[in-house]
């Protein structure tokens, strides 16, 4: 039910997936990530060879996609394309951008509203993503819009890609993080944006304790749990 549900919205690196993660786990809520979702729409057009900007290479792609997403023994949302666990692919940097192009498109989001809804119909969820309070879930019980300055994420982006063993550095990480923001927040489809009934967090001098309690103490306040 919509009403029960919880929307997180914001730029990339401000801390929600880790944060949102965490939260659903001490209300025994459902995580969904639906950048997790954008990013396998732009690993399958990477890999069909389509310019992931392009409505006319990607659009005629929707209709055979075949993306499904499930919650293994681990809790971990694993998503799977064609049958196949793409979880880890889609992680890779060069699809974060990818990723940002196809969310672009007006088609892939329209094709994209309905599998998310879905999610908060059948479970109580905690839901991150772009435009979740604004678009997907507009009657969720919160709305929060995390964020936080540029630098921290980029910090924080680049220690989550060497963490994975991937290579990352700082000054591009930043300069990737400012074009894609720029991209999500003027998009003329579903942009970047803070709801008009959406708490503001900014977690620039929090530490991840912090910043879940700030959260916890929110929703607790709001949903009166
Ligand atoms: O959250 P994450 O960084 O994984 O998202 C990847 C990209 O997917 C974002 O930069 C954004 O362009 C897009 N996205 C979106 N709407 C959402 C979630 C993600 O447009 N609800």
């Amino acid at each position: 039910m919509q009403e029960r549900s919880i929307a997180i919205d914001g730029p990339a690196g401000a801390g929600k997936s880790t944060l949102a993660r965490a939260l659903a786990r001490e209300l025994g809520y459902l995580y969904v990530d639906t950048g997790a979702i954008y990013r396998t729409v732009a690993l399958r057009a990477r890999e069909a060879g389509a310019d992931p900007g392009d409505g006319a290479q990607v659009e005629p792609l929707l209709a055979g996609l075949d993306i499904r997403m499930d919650y293994g023994g681990d809790g971990v949302q694993h998503m799977y394309l064609s049958g196949r666990d793409v979880t880890g692919a889609i992680r890779e940097n060069e699809i974060s951008g990818m990723a940002s192009k196809v969310a672009a498109l007006p088609a892939v989001r329209a094709f994209l509203l309905e599998f998310q809804r879905k999610q908060a119909r059948d479970h109580d969820v905690v839901m991150d993503g772009r435009d979740i309070g604004t678009v997907v879930l507009p009657q969720a019980g919160v709305k929060v819009f995390l964020t936080a300055a540029p630098e921290a994420r980029a910090r924080r982006r680049t220690l989550e890609l060497q963490q994975r063993g991937q290579a990352a550095d700082f000054d591009e990480i930043l300069r990737e993080i400012a074009a894609r923001d720029e991209q999500d927040r003027n998009r003329p489809v579903a942009p970047l944006r803070q709801a008009e009934d959406a708490v503001l967090l900014d977690t620039t001098d929090l530490d991840l304790k912090g910043s879940l309690e700030a959260l916890l103490t929110l929703v607790r306040g709001r949903l009166k749990l």
